[in-house]
Parts: C-alpha cells; structure tokens; sequence
C-alpha cells in the first residue's frame, strides 16, 4: 500500500505478504458502508482506490455485475 494511511483495523496481509485492504467474508472491502454504498475512510482510501475512476467502464461494468446501476448523474438507483 506504499504510503497509504489506511486504518490498520481495515488491513490485513494477503497470500504474498503485501498489506491490502481487509474484506468481509462475502468479499466485499471493510471500509465499504453497506447501505450507502460509500467509501467510510474515502479522504483517506489508498492510491489504488483513488485511481479507480467513478464512472468509467471498469466501474460501470462491476455496477453491472452487481445489480448496481447508475442514472444519469452517477447516482445508485
Ligand atoms: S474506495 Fe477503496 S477503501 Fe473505500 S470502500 Fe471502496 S474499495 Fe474500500
């Protein structure tokens, strides 16, 4: 995570040793509020995060996959 300030309560190592942020046991991150669907430490998210583009057709196609739709304004409806 370089110099990502992540909560460490929300890390965890993975197989490789590398710190990634910890996920529930559905897979879903830790930090992810679950009825607003919004970051809970978002000024604070890692790089990785901050480089994934709302809106693009990365996020549009996991919002897909999900059941997750975006209105015209990027709003989950
Ligand atoms: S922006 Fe990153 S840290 Fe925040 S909930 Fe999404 S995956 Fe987790």
């Amino acid at each position: 995570m370089g110099d990502d300030d992540i909560p460490p309560n929300l890390t965890e190592q993975d197989q490789w040793g590398g710190w990634v942020m910890a996920r529930l046991d559905d897979g879903w991150c830790a930090a992810l509020d679950r009825q607003s669907m919004l970051c809970t430490i978002y000024a604070r998210r890692p790089m990785i995060c901050r480089d994934y583009q709302a809106g693009d057709s990365d996020c549009i196609g996991e919002r897909r996959l999900h059941g997750l739709i975006l209105n015209a304004v990027g709003i989950i409806g």
